[in-house]
């Protein structure tokens, strides 16, 4: 390694080291001055770190898969406001500490739009982590009868977006819902969430199985909070209907 990879290697600019030679030339190639070339470089160091950056958040915030807010068609899904999207995208709810709620029936995309949103919140910086209100209370749950709670609490409160899916699916064990109390207190006013419900708010009681719990639970995360509610059909049953209106026998029925 030659001085000046040797530097640029001390001062961890790996993308600089790395492509020195091509940068160097380009620079000269477009007669940049000392100043646009220097703004270039560091240019060139910033995007890649920030990619870094960023696949590794979104490796850490484990989604079930990659979706993002380009993804999502707003003309299937009249009942979203692309306005609110638009404003939720900036993550001020995040910086805020609020909470947002994605209710709705089954496949009308609040996964997709929980793991785009958190998408975004990587992009500007936040921490995420996503998990399945099963896997949540399944993890606090034996970690409580392990005698380890303390620390999963803590695990699941640090991150600053934590997104909690498919909260009411399944109704919660005894106990369950208490735990659940304990995650969002100690989150409370510290990190946001982001949980989606095929369940109304109204109906969270039943969920947790303990109308005082549920009461204080819904005091804490609808205190600063924002509530998208989605209606309308599943964006797969539709794909479904129009693949079927575009079959064979349907065109020959039209003509
Ligand atoms: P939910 O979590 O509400 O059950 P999903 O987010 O899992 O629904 O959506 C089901 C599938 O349909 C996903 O693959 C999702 O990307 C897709 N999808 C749902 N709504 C839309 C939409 N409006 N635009 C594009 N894709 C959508
Ligand atoms: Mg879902």
């Amino acid at each position: 390694m030659d001085d000046l990879s040797e530097m640029l290697n001390r001062l961890k600019l790996i993308t600089l080291r790395d492509r020195i030679e091509n940068l160097l030339t380009e620079a000269s190639n477009k007669e940049m001055t000392l100043r646009e070339a220097l703004t270039f470089f560091c240019k060139q160091e910033i995007e890649s770190k920030d990619d870094r950056r960023i696949e590794m958040g979104i490796r850490m915030a484990r989604f079930p898969w990659s979706r993002s807010l380009e993804q999502f068609e707003y003309e299937a899904q009249p009942s979203i406001d692309p306005r609110q999207m638009r404003e939720l995208s900036t993550c001020r709810w995040i910086a805020n500490g609020d909470a947002l709620l994605l209710l709705g029936p089954p496949g009308v995309g609040k996964t997709h739009l929980a793991v785009a949103l958190g998408r975004e919140a990587i992009k500007e910086g936040y921490t995420t982590l996503f998990t399945t209100a099963a896997r949540l209370l399944t993890d606090l749950s034996s970690a409580h009868q392990e005698n380890r709670l303390e620390g999963r609490l803590r695990h699941y409160a640090k991150p600053k977006l934590l997104i909690i899916d498919e909260l009411g699916y399944l109704p919660f064990e005894p106990q369950a819902a208490h735990l659940f109390f304990q995650l969002v207190s100690q989150r409370y006013e510290r990190g946001s969430c982001l949980i989606t419900s095929n369940r109304s708010v109204g109906e969270w009681g039943e969920v947790f199985g303990d109308p005082v719990v549920a009461t204080a639970i819904l005091d804490r995360l609808l205190h600063h909070s924002h509530v998208v509610t989605i209606k309308g059909e599943s964006y797969r049953l539709r794909e479904k209907r129009r693949s079927g209106l575009l079959s064979p026998s349907c065109q020959t029925k039209e003509t």
